[in-house]
């Protein structure tokens, strides 16, 4: 049954401490009010900054960049613990903490990553463009370099989340155009401010303004402002969509755990009156929670043990969303009630899960990951 905790590891470095001192920080801080007519990610952001205050954010970042040193356990602990009580996750930063760590030098490291931790800085994700979601490579926002090291952008992004309410993107653009695709995208941090840049939020079909188009017209970036090297930027990609694709970096599983564990109860108190399809879509909903479970936990253990995330990440991607999609489809349809109810909190997360077989990589391309770079089946090109 799902009394188990995601993270059956034993208690290294004292989890079960730490977990208990968030419990007390928890009933002294509860998550405030979201304010009438306050935006989502206005309100995320106040709570961001109360769960940084208590040192809450960025537990496995060491602490000359302004976390707390810990491991990934420590801040997945954190995560559950809210998840397990509804309230919203720690921050999704994590996947850009992560890029950063891997591939700023030093000195950005200890500029950047403190002020992203304590939410100083919002962060958006500037990878899509019009002709490239899922065909990344082809992205053609390019970044010239001149003879003094700064650059000059041109170029459009879509689909970027809450940029309208960010400081700073993580930008992907191509820095030669002689090179293969793969080899000559450059990944940057943009100032949102900076003369050249226009933000354009888009109203989706629910009312939401999440996504944003970004127009970046001769905008100058000093070669500070360069991640990594030129041409790291596909490898910094696909650090940050593998942290992205993990269910319990990104605080999910958890909030699954509970939704599953209402199912679970509510099929026991009313076997006789749902009917036999029901019962069993939500014992699929447990089944797939289950292995959602037992996959993640392989992947932390993974990390923990030094191995860098790869391609396996996508399993995981599709089995989060196939859990997910399902998990709320199946929710809906036992508590209907709550279409209308008050907030309409499940049919919102209904509606959200359908995006999850299109961020962070479409279903049909962690298929294709996973057949080429995992299975090692090619399509006759090699
Ligand atoms: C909620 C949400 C938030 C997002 N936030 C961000 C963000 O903050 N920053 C950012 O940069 N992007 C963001 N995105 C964009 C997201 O990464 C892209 O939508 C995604 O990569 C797909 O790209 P696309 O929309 O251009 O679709 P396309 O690439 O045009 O794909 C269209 C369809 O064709 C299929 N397809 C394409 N190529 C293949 C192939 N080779 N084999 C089989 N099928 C294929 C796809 O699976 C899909 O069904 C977000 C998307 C969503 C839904």
């Amino acid at each position: 049954m799902t009394t188990d905790t995601p993270l059956d590891f034993g208690d290294p470095a004292g989890l079960e401490k730490l977990r208990a001192e968030f419990r007390t920080w928890l009933t002294g801080h509860p998550l405030p009010a979201r304010l009438p007519g306050e935006p989502l990610p206005v309100f995320l952001h106040r709570w961001h900054r109360l769960l940084h205050s208590g040192g809450w954010v960025g537990l496995d970042v060491p602490e000359e960049y302004g976390g707390r040193g810990l491991t990934s356990l420590h801040q997945i602990a954190v995560s559950d613990e809210l998840g397990a009580r509804g309230a919203p996750g720690v921050p999704r930063i994590g996947y850009l903490a992560h890029a950063l760590l891997e591939f700023a030098s030093e000195e950005q490291r200890r500029r950047l990553l403190p002020r992203m931790l304590a939410g100083d800085d919002v962060w958006c994700q500037g990878f899509s463009e019009p002709g490239a979601g899922s065909d990344l490579a082809g992205m053609s926002t390019f970044a010239e370099r001149h003879a003094d090291g700064h650059y000059t952008v041109r170029g459009q992004k879509l689909w970027t989340s809450y940029a309208q309410y960010s400081d700073h993107c993580l930008l992907l653009a191509r820095t030669d155009r002689a090179a293969a695709p793969h080899a000559s995208i450059t990944a940057f941090v943009l100032p949102l401010d900076r003369p050249g840049v226009t933000v354009r939020p888009l109203r989706a079909a629910n009312g939401d303004d999440e996504f944003c188009e970004l127009f970046l017209d001769d905008v100058r970036l000093a070669g500070e402002e360069r991640i990594g090297a030129e041409g790291d930027g596909w490898a910094l990609a696909m650090t940050t969509v593998s942290y992205e694709r993990n269910a319990l970096d990104t605080g999910h599983l958890s909030k699954y755990g509970l939704l599953v564990e209402r199912l679970r109860r509510t099929a026991r108190e009313r076997a006789g009156e749902l009917p036999d399809g029901l019962l069993s879509e939500i014992g699929r909903c447990f089944v797939d929670y289950e292995v959602l479970l037992a996959h993640t936990r392989r992947r932390i253990a993974e990390r923990l043990a030094g191995q860098a995330a790869g391609p396996e990440s996508s399993v995981d991607k599709l089995l989060m969303t196939g859990a997910e999609q399902r998990l709320y489809a199946t929710a809906l349809k036992v508590f209907p009630e709550e279409l209308h109810g008050p907030g309409g909190e499940l049919l919102a997360e209904y509606l959200y899960s359908r995006a999850a077989s299109v961020y962070g990589g479409t279903s049909q391309i962690q298929r294709n990951i996973i057949a080429k770079r995992v299975l090692r089946l090619t399509d006759g090109d090699g």
